[in-house]
């Protein structure tokens, strides 16, 4: 049998077309010279190549190149990136398969996206959930709702400052993990290559073992109250009920499909309420697939759009995770997450970085770099579609109906961060106004023409003329260094 060589986010048994086919992996010095990464997220990658070359039958060739390290003939699956895919196709002797690791096909989103106007994860969704049968009654979707956002968006409980769940099972290190870190130190000492964040115990499965084992904990103790309080923030429980899988899944240690059914029998044995259950399965069958796509679909160029013109550049204290010098403490705290696990869960990435990065117009493709780098689960096709258009909205609006600015109202009600914090979010100007709160109207203020179409916008932008401040809010907005 052939022998596959599987890319770092190809692990998983799904990769391979009989358990004991030969594999072959390589380790490349040189992916991490070309960019600084979070030093967590190098630990997580080559602990993960380094335990899969335990497994028999695996070769795993230390290489500065891959091109050196093809020596015979392998098949290998459709690469994640367009560097990647570009390069297998460039190499002699490899035969390229269609994706794995996604549960729609590329041939079925192209068959779906050439029938619509417009792209949208909803339609998307209902499609998957309907293809694949999953969460379904006959026809209909489970429990006659396809969509049970609305009870998903409650606020953290009042006065907890942690959700009542018990944490995943934890990670015990061993010698392989030992000698990746002796290994980072080297590099770092003696090759001169840099990493960005802390490094720390390791957080995140690396092995096929680990992940099962923080899925079936997941799905016993803490989907059943994920659904409710998935997009709340707690500032003394940065995970929340959420399942941490993400960098598992996106190292290719799980199927996406194994995960959606697991928690739809949860659902159907009555361990899970259908809220909590469907809010989960559309994170991953639709949001996560539907990235996946778009990232082929809208092309290269898709990358480099920057549709509200915002050209400025990443300030250094957030280029270099300075959270100790950022006084807001919602952002502090955040940017301090990322610093010190490379993980924050989906509302943080989204309305306190994103949001932050739109309001102040960083450029589109240096805050996607910044988030692909930086974050354990973050990939070139991840952060392009969840960056670029949903949280920058730099597409147009080709992924979302309107942008996801919102001013620090929205950060109080969905978290516990404003009481301690230095700044009141109910002020917009003066010494305690709120960064996010003045940095909302200045947003609007400089993309008012750009806007002024979207239907969705038309009652902010509306509330720009009542603003007798606006002027002081937008050149404070313009002087201020660090938030
Ligand atoms: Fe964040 Fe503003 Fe609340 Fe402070 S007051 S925690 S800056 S939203």
């Amino acid at each position: 049998m052939t022998r596959r060589w599987l890319f770092a986010d190809q692990l998983g048994p799904h990769f391979l077309d009989e358990p004991g086919q030969p594999v072959l992996l390589v380790e490349s010095k040189a992916v991490f010279r070309r960019r600084a990464f979070h030093r967590q997220k190098a630990h997580l990658i080559l602990s993960a190549l380094r335990h899969r070359a335990r497994n028999d039958g695996v070769r795993l060739v230390r290489s500065e190149s891959y091109a050196e390290a093809i020596t015979e003939p392998v098949t290998v699956c459709h690469p994640t990136s367009r560097a990647a895919r570009d390069l297998v196709r460039r190499l002699p002797g490899v035969h390229m398969l269609p994706p794995r690791g996604f549960v729609t096909s590329p041939e079925d989103f192209v068959a779906w996206a050439a029938e619509r106007r417009s792209l949208r994860l909803e339609d998307f969704y209902r499609d998957a959930r309907t293809r694949h049968d999953v969460l379904m009654d006959g026809r209909e979707p489970a429990g006659g709702s396809w969509n049970l956002d609305a009870e998903n968006r409650e606020p953290p409980p009042r006065g907890a400052t942690r959700l009542d769940v018990p944490a995943p099972p934890a990670i015990v290190e061993d010698e392989i993990d030992e000698e990746v870190r002796a290994d980072l130190d080297r590099w770092e000492r003696e090759d001169g290559i840099g990493f960005t964040g802390r490094d720390g115990p390791r957080l995140f499965p690396v092995t096929r073992r680990e992940a099962l084992a923080r899925l079936r904990h997941f799905v016993e103790h803490r989907l059943p109250v994920f659904g409710p309080h998935e997009d709340a923030m707690l500032a003394g429980d940065p995970f929340m009920a959420h399942s941490m899988l993400s960098a598992p899944l996106n190292l290719g240690l799980l199927d996406p499909l194994e995960i959606v059914e697991s928690a739809e029998r949860a659902y159907r044995s009555g361990a899970a309420p259908l809220a909590s259950v469907e809010g989960f399965v559309r994170q991953i069958i639709g949001w996560r697939d539907f990235v996946w796509h778009l990232y082929w679909f809208l092309g290269p160029d898709y990358r480099a759009e920057n549709g509200l013109g915002a050209r400025k550049r990443l300030p250094a204290w957030f280029d270099r995770l300075d959270a100790d010098k950022v006084r807001a403490r919602c952002l502090a705290d955040v940017l301090g997450g990322v610093r010190d696990r490379g993980w924050v869960h989906h509302i943080p990435r989204l309305m306190v970085l994103g949001n932050y990065a739109m309001q102040r117009g960083w450029q589109p493709g240096a805050v996607a770099d910044w988030f692909h780098r930086n974050f354990v689960d973050g990939y070139e096709w991840v952060m392009t579609a969840n960056v670029i258009g949903m949280s920058q909205f730099a597409d147009g609006g080709r992924m979302s109906t309107k942008p996801y600015a919102a001013g620090g109202a929205y950060l109080n009600r969905m978290s516990d961060y404003c009481g301690d914090c230095v700044y009141d979010p109910k002020v917009r100007s003066g010494a305690n106004a709120c960064p996010f709160t003045a940095g909302y109207w200045a947003f609007l203020a400089r993309n008012e023409t750009a806007l002024t179409g979207n239907y969705r916008m038309r009652q902010p932008l509306r509330g720009l003329s009542r603003l007798d401040d606006l002027e002081a809010v937008v050149e404070q907005e313009a002087t201020r260094r660090i938030p």
